[in-house]
């Protein structure tokens, strides 16, 4: 990694350097790792859907990914459901067929076994949409116009609820850019795209990391389920330097709080997206991806070690 001039700040008695993004080409790819493969990802899911709904793809017979992200259904026999969704129609309080309840149930534990807002970062397809706005942001220097709590997005949670209680069908549903977005792409182009074009000059021109960060319901929910996520950005207190370069690419800055990362070894928030964007820039290597459980059990040892030097 080249990390070009250093800076003149310390940190216990360590320079502090800061990032810099290599020369060479392969330094660059090896950099952007992390957002090449969410691109890919992106990409797939969307052409996975699209080539079953328009070309046909079929294995052993049956269609590869019929439906959308709100139901589907893979292969013809493994169902896969939106668990929001789910919720917001037994708050509507309609009946659900039990291969739907299921679909839910296997893309609920799946989020929360890699990261509830995995989804956000890796299959979202607007989440390209509003990194592109927050790129643009960022290289023209433009301003926050307004400031907005990032707690707002729990309230929208709990607004949905109560609109799908109230209404008797899904709130979200109906207006939800995510699911506009992925409909059109596959199956053609609408006036959703009018919805996804307003989250583009919001996130740009009002809230940086507006709609994700901030208002999302569906963001929210699953930062609710990540809570238990088992794959988490793993935190070295003996190499940071605290030299904030994480901290300036994070979309969630407020997950990294360092001093309680370096007491859990890991990034603990649900907010966490796991896009990976802190990993390479970090020019200590403080930060990587791992599991939970090694995570942990190198804490445990660590405990012990220092309680035996004492
Ligand atoms: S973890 Fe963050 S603050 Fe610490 S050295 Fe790495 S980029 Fe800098
Ligand atoms: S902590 Fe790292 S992986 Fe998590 S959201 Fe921030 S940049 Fe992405």
């Amino acid at each position: 990694m080249n990390h070009g001039q250093e800076a003149q700040r310390t940190w216990n008695g360590r320079t502090v350097r800061l990032y810099h993004l290599p020369n060479t080409l392969s330094g660059k790819l090896w950099a952007w790792r992390y957002l090449i493969l969410r691109r890919v990802t992106q990409f797939s899911v969307l052409l996975l859907f699209f080539a079953t709904a328009h070309w046909a793809w079929v294995v052993a017979g049956q269609p590869l990914i019929s439906g959308n992200l709100s139901a589907s259904s893979l292969l013809g026999v493994i169902p896969l459901a939106d668990p929001f969704a789910v919720l917001q129609i037994l708050f509507s309080r309609h009946l659900l067929a039990t291969e739907v309840l299921i679909g839910a149930a296997i893309v609920l534990v799946s989020y929360a076994l890699v990261g509830g807002r995995v989804f956000c970062s890796w299959v979202c397809p607007v989440n390209p949409v509003t990194d592109l706005a927050g790129w643009l942001r960022n290289r023209f220097d433009l301003a926050n116009a307004l400031h907005l709590n990032r707690n707002l997005r729990y309230y929208m949670v709990a607004l949905v609820l109560v609109l799908s209680l109230v209404a008797g069908l899904a709130a979200f549903e109906w207006v939800s850019p995510i699911a506009m977005l992925h409909r059109e792409i596959i199956f053609g182009i609408g006036m959703g795209l009018i919805g996804v074009a307003g989250i583009f000059l919001f996130d740009l021109m009002v809230v940086r990391h507006g709609w994700c960060g901030h208002l999302c319901p569906l963001g929210a929910f699953y930062a609710l389920v990540g809570k238990a996520a088992q794959v988490r950005i793993r935190f070295d207190e003996t190499t940071c330097t605290r030299c904030g370069e994480c901290i300036r690419v994070c979309p969630e800055p407020q997950v990294l709080n360092l001093n309680q990362a370096a007491r859990l070894g890991r990034v603990a928030s649900g907010e966490c997206t796991n896009c990976g964007r802190c990993v390479p820039i970090c020019p200590e290597d403080s930060l990587s991806f791992d599991l939970r459980p090694l995570i942990n059990r190198h804490n445990q040892r660590s405990a012990e070690t220092s309680a035996r030097r004492i």
